[in-house]
């Protein structure tokens, strides 16, 4: 990793730059976010959200639509105070960096946060997702930024789920992902969790008996989702007491996951959520 300089404005404009070549590894590979522990978010309004959430930054680039943004300069006067290295780039090393035809005037890089099994105390909270080896990085975002919306307290990622810092996730998340807490853990950890859980478990499952608006939902919640192509792991579905269905008559044989998701979360939460 190049040597990191903080607190200071640098300009670039050069793509063979390392830092540029250190922020395309970050865009286009998982390993190379898992090992630095970073990962890039595009646009203002996530830098915004990010910055505002308190979440760790080592650099935001600034296209030279940025110069003249008031809320860009605020952004990037306070990602440098916090030790960020400012880089003031050119459009074509912007689209270079997002491999983007019309990149955002803003991309940021951040330090992740991810939290294990043994961090979730669920006391007090209203409701976590668990998430089965979730495959696609556009339903993890969706899913992360609806939690959001109903005030959830966070989503687990069980097994080998796809990296929510990949930048389709990120993207899809609208920001959100600067507020929802993430937990990845294992099967077993997932079980031993959701075998002392205080409220309701439940999981949505295409054989379940329960009609999803049934249950008298009591939280903290525990909402369970299997895996698009697969469903839910049988020893998960196990360790769940109650299994619900949303009810389908066409000829569609489920519902996308993460509007799956966003049906139970709404129905979950229905008593807590007012215009
Ligand atoms: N072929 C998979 C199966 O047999 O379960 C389909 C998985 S579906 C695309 C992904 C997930 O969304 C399911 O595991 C379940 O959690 C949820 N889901 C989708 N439609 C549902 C429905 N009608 N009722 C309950 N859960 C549903």
């Amino acid at each position: 990793m190049p040597q990191q300089r903080t607190g200071a404005v640098k300009q670039i404009t050069s793509h063979a730059n390392p830092i540029v070549k250190e922020i395309k590894g970050l865009v286009a590979q998982r390993k190379h976010r898992s090992q630095s522990g970073l990962f890039v978010a595009e646009g203002l309004k996530l830098a915004t959200d990010a910055l505002e959430a308190g979440w760790g930054v080592r650099y935001l680039a600034l296209g030279p639509e940025a110069r003249d943004n008031p809320v860009a300069q605020k952004a990037a006067a306070t990602a440098k105070a916090r030790g960020a290295l400012i880089l003031e780039v050119s459009t074509a090393v912007m689209s270079a960096m997002t491999r983007k035809d019309n990149p955002q005037m803003v991309v940021g890089v951040y330090e992740q946060n991810m939290l294990g099994a043994k961090d979730i105390d669920p006391t007090g909270t209203t409701l976590w997702v668990a998430l089965d080896r979730v495959r696609d990085p556009g339903n993890l975002g969706t899913i992360i930024r609806t939690v959001d919306a109903v005030g959830g307290a966070g989503v687990m990622l069980v097994g080998d789920c796809t990296d929510p810092f990949a930048v389709e996730a990120v993207r899809a998340t609208m920001g959100s992902l600067f507020h929802v807490p993430l937990a990845k853990m294992s099967k077993d950890e997932f079980k031993a969790l959701a075998g002392k859980w205080p409220g309701t478990v439940a999981a949505t499952h295409l054989k379940g008996a329960v009609d999803y608006r049934e249950p008298d939902y009591s939280e903290p919640a525990l909402l369970v989702m299997g895996n698009e192509q697969k469903g839910l792991e049988d020893d998960m579905a196990a360790a769940c007491p109650t299994l619900i269905r949303i009810p389908q008559v066409g000829q569609a044989d489920s519902l996308n996951l993460a509007v799956a998701t966003g049906i139970a979360l709404y129905e979950i939460r229905r008593k807590h959520l007012e215009l």
